[in-house]
């Protein structure tokens, strides 16, 4: 039997592949490392999420709850064309690297799960990482349950996000809202009201 360590970004891909996962005869162990998810109450909601979703399901789960700004900021080139995959790189670095410490037989991804994510980047770069850490890559296309995955997460009752993670994902999701949050709101009083 495979002993795999999944990446985890969140619960909304995991629900169905996992199910899949083990119809395969893998045994599944999480593993919550996401320093790319901003700003620090949008990580807990996540972590949150995920720790809500063990409570209805036996699966393992490693976590990394420490908040990564700091971490995302100095190993991402945020304002480049490659911050996605500085990203990918290092979340799934980190995965495979704790997958051979805790002498799993392979790792993979819920980031392969998804229809939002560059699918053929994280295999490439998932493969790459393999052979650099040497820990095989238990690569999976699980797209086509992403529907179902989300509306398993719904009826569970789990957060599910409206952005990918970061920062610039946030602004990116965003930036065009015109809708004025402030519209009826007497700025003045409330501004008074907040000083007393
Ligand atoms: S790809 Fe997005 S929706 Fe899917 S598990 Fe990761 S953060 Fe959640
Ligand atoms: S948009 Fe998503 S994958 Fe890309 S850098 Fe931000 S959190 Fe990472």
């Amino acid at each position: 039997m495979v002993n795999l360590l999944l990446h985890i970004c969140c619960a909304g891909c995991l629900c169905a592949p996992l199910d899949e996962l083990r119809n395969e005869g893998l045994k599944v162990h999480g593993y919550f490392y996401n320093p790319n998810i901003h700003p620090l109450l949008e990580f807990r909601k996540r972590l949150k999420a995920v720790h809500i979703f063990q409570e209805s399901d036996p699966i393992k789960i490693d976590y990394c709850e420490e908040y990564g700004l700091r971490e995302y900021l100095s190993e991402v080139d945020y304002e480049g064309d490659n911050r996605c995959e500085d990203c990918y790189r290092l979340r799934l670095r980190k995965t495979a690297h704790h997958a051979k410490e805790k002498k799993f037989d392979a790792f993979c991804s819920t980031l392969l799960f998804s229809k939002q994510q560059d699918h053929e980047k994280i295999r490439e770069m998932g493969e790459q990482i393999s052979e650099q850490v040497g820990i095989p890559f238990e690569y999976r296309d699980y797209r086509h349950l992403c529907e179902c995955s989300q509306s398993m997460a719904k009826k569970k009752m789990l957060y599910r996000q409206s952005y990918c993670g970061c920062i610039f994902s946030e602004f990116e999701r965003y930036k065009d809202t015109t809708r004025n949050l402030y519209e009826g709101w007497k700025l003045k009083g409330n501004l008074a009201d907040s000083n007393t």
